[in-house]
C-alpha cells in the first residue's frame, strides 16, 4: 500500500501549465485521487530516434521512474514530442500494466475535425481521455471492447473522439476492485464528472455503432 496516495504529473520537455493545471484539476475531481504537479525533466536525448524523430515511450516509462523519489502513487509523464513503439508509427501513449509509469503525448491531439482546429476544450477532453486510458493500464486495466469505454484502444483520433469520458461498468468495477485492495477506498468515481474551473465537458458527438 502506498504511504502516500496521490497521482503524480510530469512535463516531459515544455508543457504549458495552463494545459498542467487543467489536466491535475480534472483528474483530481474525476479519479478522486489527489493530482499534484511534480518537477519537470528534461526529455532524454536516449530515448531520442533521430530517424523517426520521435521518442520511444517505453524509455520514456523508464526514465519516469528513474531516480523518483515522489512518492506518488501513479507517475503521468506529459510530453509535447510524438512518440512510439517499434511496431506502431506512433502511439498516444504508453502505460506498464499494474506498473506505476504512464506517459501520453499531445502532439497528435491538435487534429482538424472536418477541416476545423479542435477547440480548447476537445483538445482538452481528448488529453483527458488519453490520461484516464493510460492510468486504467497501471490500475490493471487491458483493453476493453465495450462500445465507447475509455479502456478501448484508439489508433487514431476519430476513434479517440468516439469514447466516452467514462469507463463501462465492467472497466468501473475492475477499478473498485483494485483500489479496493490497495486500501484506496476513498477513489471511487470514473464517470463523467464536471470539474469546476476546468472547461472539460462538451457533448460527445454521436455514439455510432460499431461494424
Ligand atoms: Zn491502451
Ligand atoms: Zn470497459
Amino acid at each position: 500500500m502506498p504511504s502516500f496516495p496521490f497521482l503524480g504529473l510530469v512535463a516531459l520537455g515544455p508543457v504549458d501549465p495552463e494545459i498542467l493545471r487543467q489536466l491535475r484539476a480534472a483528474l483530481t475531481k474525476i479519479l478522486a485521487l489527489p493530482a499534484r504537479v511534480l518537477r519537470p525533466k528534461p526529455l532524454p536525448q536516449q530515448a531520442y530516434h533521430a530517424v523517426r524523430q520521435q521518442y520511444h515511450s517505453t524509455r520514456l516509462l523508464e526514465y519516469l521512474l528513474t531516480d523518483d523519489d515522489s512518492r506518488a502513487y501513479r507517475i503521468l509523464g506529459i510530453t509535447t514530442a510524438d512518440l512510439f513503439i517499434p511496431i506502431f508509427t506512433f502511439v498516444f501513449g504508453e502505460a506498464q500494466l499494474e506498473g506505476k509509469a504512464a506517459v501520453i503525448s499531445m502532439c497528435r491531439l491538435r487534429g482538424e475535425i472536418e477541416g476545423f482546429a479542435p477547440s480548447k476544450s476537445i483538445f482538452l477532453r481528448r488529453l483527458l481521455k488519453l490520461s484516464l486510458h493510460e492510468l486504467g493500464h497501471t490500475f490493471g486495466l487491458g483493453h476493453c471492447r465495450q462500445d465507447g469505454c475509455l479502456s478501448g484502444f484508439s489508433a487514431n483520433l476519430e476513434i479517440l473522439d468516439r469514447k466516452n469520458l467514462a469507463f463501462c461498468q465492467y472497466c468501473q468495477a475492475l477499478l473498485a476492485d483494485h483500489f479496493r485492495d490497495q486500501g484506496l477506498d476513498q477513489v471511487k468515481r470514473y464517470g463523467e464528472t464536471p470539474a469546476p474551473g476546468a472547461p472539460i465537458p462538451t457533448a460527445d458527438r454521436p455514439r455510432r455503432h460499431r461494424r
